[in-house]
């Protein structure tokens, strides 16, 4: 029997699962919440300029601590450890945080989000290759620089242009015809001087001992060649973080967490909120939307158990 018992066990403490347990502690739930970054994937945001109410925008770093203290604020309880373990039996939760310690609750949310992808190439793990550029770009302030980026969406466009500011020269490499971004961000990498976009090109590994030097590209129609830089910042997709889960419930193909309308999955009690589920829209805005209505329709399943 476990000591700490609660009424909502919340998986991620970025926007879905702080926003969750705000909701879930003002609906007289007591949440706990799990993850060891308070914000999650927002501290990677330089400036969060499309959520409503701010503006100005604001640093992903500061809205992710925001909404962390908020829902602390409400009274739920952060452990600021990950969850190794999610089980169910008698119609309970358990989890077992990366502490060892156990946790138990009849509901929970997995708002656990996304990582991103690494190159499947033999030497994908070399020194020089990052994935956010806010936390490393600075690295490589004052050095003349050359830096890539490979990927084709928002993030590759944010990346370039947070290393533009610290890059001599950005290559965005896609291995699209197209970008695959927004219209803001294509028109910023436009007008910025030192990105330079090479399109139909993929990245077939990395050149250099321990640190990259370079990267083998082969183009449309061409031979292989490599392309020579200081850094790379990977934005080629995602892995929804589902390795914890050890009880059955339906994925999609990809492994994202199937949800229906009301963010129920197959399993009963188990919610699944923002990036980690079966969205269209992977943002900030509707990961704390998901949150909110997981907390409330978790709330309406444990009314409906304790009937
Ligand atoms: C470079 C970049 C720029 C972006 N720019 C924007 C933007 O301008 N506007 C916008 O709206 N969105 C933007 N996004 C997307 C936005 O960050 C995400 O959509 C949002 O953070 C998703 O929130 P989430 O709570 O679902 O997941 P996440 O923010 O990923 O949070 C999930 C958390 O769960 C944690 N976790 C994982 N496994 C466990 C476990 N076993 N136990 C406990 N915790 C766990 C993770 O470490 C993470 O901290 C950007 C993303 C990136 C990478």
């Amino acid at each position: 029997m476990t000591e700490n018992r609660y009424d909502l066990m919340i998986l991620g403490s970025g926007p879905a699962g702080t926003t969750a347990a705000l909701y879930g502690q003002r609906l007289g739930l007591q949440t706990v919440v799990f993850g060891d970054i308070p914000g999650g994937n927002a501290y990677m945001i330089e400036s969060l300029d499309n959520f409503p109410g701010f503006p100005g925008g604001i640093p992903g770093t500061q809205f992710g601590v925001y909404t962390f203290q908020q829902a602390q604020n409400e009274g739920a309880v952060c452990t600021m450890t990950r969850l190794d373990r999610l089980t169910y039996a008698d119609k309970r939760f358990q989890g077992i945080d990366s502490n060892g310690v156990e946790y138990s609750a009849p509901s929970a949310v997995v708002a656990t989000g996304r990582v991103p992808m690494r190159l499947a190439v033999a030497n994908a793990d070399m020194k020089g290759v990052h994935f956010c550029s806010l936390c490393d770009g600075p690295l490589y302030r004052g050095q003349n620089a050359t830096l890539a980026v490979v990927g084709s969406d928002n993030a590759a466009g944010q990346h370039a242009l947070t290393i533009a500011r610290i890059a001599d020269q950005v290559l965005l490499v896609c291995r699209s015809k197209h970008l695959a971004m927004d219209a803001v961000h294509q028109n910023l990498i436009e007008m910025q001087a030192n990105i330079r976009v090479l399109l139909n090109t993929e990245v077939l590994r990395y050149e250099g001992l321990d640190f990259v030097e370079g990267l083998v590209v082969q183009s449309q129609g061409e031979g292989e060649k490599i392309i020579a830089v200081d850094g790379v910042f990977l934005a080629i997709g995602w892995r929804p973080n589902t390795k914890m889960l050890d009880l059955p419930v339906e994925l999609t193909p990809d492994g994202y967490i199937k949800a229906d309308e009301k963010l129920k999955t197959s399993h009963p009690g188990l919610f699944a909120a923002g990036d980690v589920r079966d969205t269209d829209m992977w943002q900030v805005l509707t990961a704390c939307a998901d949150g909110a209505r997981a907390a409330k329709y978790a709330a309406e399943y444990l009314e409906q158990m304790n009937k």
